[in-house]
């Protein structure tokens, strides 16, 4: 008997309930990815994360290779592809991961329609999977405290071991595709390598030592003492489960508030699990009348606004395709409050370039900072030079991305039109593009007469 494994955002053989319930169900299994055309057509597939996706097809196609198998790839529409390979092979079931976005959805609904009790769904994707806690037995927590409490309640499953063989019946595959295949355009220069190989090998790194110190040093944007294993837990390279374990396991404040932040991450997903149209739609309309100021958009965008740590983390996301969550939380307060320009326009450049941009985490964090999302402070306007006080106190982070600005010492930095004029002509870099405080007035009013 034949069965289908579709991975989709649980690229990993180890601790993933899709690939063990394929075994279990039959004796050979296809693992089947499949690049879909919509998917590619709807612009999500961007270089960084094509780039990071071929690595990981690369380095999972090896794992289930040294298993006696192999990953079978095909292009085309995700449905009518897993019909066709079913056909082929006399497939009777096909697993895959619950998943939460529209598209993800509309998938598993079109997959019943057609395969109808023949398609199995596992969760695989969150520690606490969307719907297990839930205010009075139905629909979802719209604030994180109370779900974050029943949330840590859970008795989460035990991981699964990687199987030992992956018996692959004889079925054709396409290439697997390369690096720069899937896109146009060029990835981002730092960009990491994708994989479960090389996640592991980060994760066990950073539950060795650094974790210690992540709930003092997770807001230093200069300490860069965080995780980084944002895109691995996008792609499933890692299992959320076994990462919550092993964190726990490790004990104490660093790893206590990063289970927090992987409970965050699961926040997001049942949100948008119950109201997908949260993806582009106000979670909590505010009667928002944006403001269309493109030069300042442009500005945004290329970090060039004149604020040294708003243009620092900008420049970061182009570099690395992945910018520090502090330096999410400043340049998105800056667009969507103190310039008040949608925040669909921030996402949408975000989704462009981060190698961990997700649907859920990322729809929902910029509504979090706009005041449309699930925020209990939704008019807080952060300023970037109080921001830069906290965060990068001795300006070294500024330093580090923007070059123009690396001979200024200390916290000088921060203030570039305060400098001596002398020092100021030489600079290549721009005066303040708005007034904060008169923006962040702007705001509290427009939000006021709402
Ligand atoms: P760590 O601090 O090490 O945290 C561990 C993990 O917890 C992360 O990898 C992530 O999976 C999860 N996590 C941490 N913070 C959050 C959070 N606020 N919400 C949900 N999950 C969280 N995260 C994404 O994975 N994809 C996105 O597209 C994304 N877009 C964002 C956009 C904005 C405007 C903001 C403010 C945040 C966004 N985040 C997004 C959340 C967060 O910034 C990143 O998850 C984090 O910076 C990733 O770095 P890390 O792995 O070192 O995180």
């Amino acid at each position: 008997s034949v069965a289908i494994c579709l991975f989709t955002a649980d690229l990993r053989v180890r601790d993933n309930p899709v690939l063990r319930a394929a075994l279990k169900a039959a004796d050979e299994v296809v693992p089947l990815f499949v690049v879909d055309d919509r998917v590619c057509a709807s612009g999500f597939v961007t270089p960084n994360r094509a780039a990071f996706l071929a690595d990981c097809l690369a380095d999972l196609d090896s794992a289930l290779r040294g298993r006696g198998g192999r990953l079978v790839v095909r292009h085309g529409d995700v449905v009518r592809e897993v019909v066709a390979v079913a056909d082929e092979t006399g497939a009777g079931t096909v697993h895959l991961a619950r998943d939460v976005s529209a598209f993800a959805q509309r998938r598993e609904a079109r997959l019943r329609r057609v395969m109808g009790g023949r398609v199995r769904v596992h969760d695989s994707v969150q520690v606490v999977p969307p719907g297990a806690v839930t205010p009075a037995g139905r629909g979802h927590f719209a604030v994180f405290s109370p779900y974050f409490r029943r949330w840590g309640r859970v008795r989460v499953r035990e991981p699964l071991a990687g199987p030992e063989r992956v018996p692959v019946p004889a079925v054709r595959s396409e290439r697997l595709p390369g690096r720069a295949d899937l896109t146009g355009g060029e990835p981002s220069p730092f960009l990491p390598r994708g994989g479960e190989e090389t996640a592991w090998r980060r994760a066990e790194d950073w539950l060795d030592g650094p974790i210690d110190r992540y709930a003092d040093l997770r807001d230093d944007l200069a300490a860069d003492a965080t995780s980084r294993l944002s895109p691995y837990l996008h792609f499933g390279c890692l299992s959320a489960v076994e990462l919550t374990h092993r964190a726990r396991a490790v004990g104490g404040p660093g790893a206590e508030a990063f289970v927090r932040q992987l409970a965050w991450r699961d926040f997001h997903r049942q949100l948008l699990a119950d109201r997908p149209v949260a993806a582009h739609e106000d979670y909590r309309p505010r009667g928002d009348r944006w403001c269309s100021d493109d030069a300042s958009v442009v500005a945004w965008r290329r970090g060039r606004t004149g604020y040294p740590l708003v243009d620092a983390a900008m420049r970061q996301l182009a570099a690395e395709g992945w910018m520090h969550n502090r330096g999410r939380l400043i340049t998105a307060s800056f667009l969507a409050k103190t310039l008040y320009v949608d925040w669909r326009v921030g996402a949408r450049h975000f989704l462009d370039l981060l190698v961990d941009g997700d649907v859920a985490n990322n729809q929902l964090n910029w509504q979090w900072v706009a005041g449309t999302g699930a925020n209990t402070r939704p008019n807080q306007v952060l300023d970037p030079l109080a921001q830069a006080r906290r965060f990068d106190p001795r300006g070294d982070y500024v330093r580090r991305w923007v070059p123009e600005l690396a001979e200024i010492e200390g916290a000088a930095v921060h203030r570039p039109w305060l400098l001596p004029e002398a020092i100021r002509g030489r600079l290549d870099y721009p005066a303040p593009i708005v007034d904060l405080s008169a923006n962040a007035a702007r705001f509290r009013r427009a939000r006021s007469g709402m």
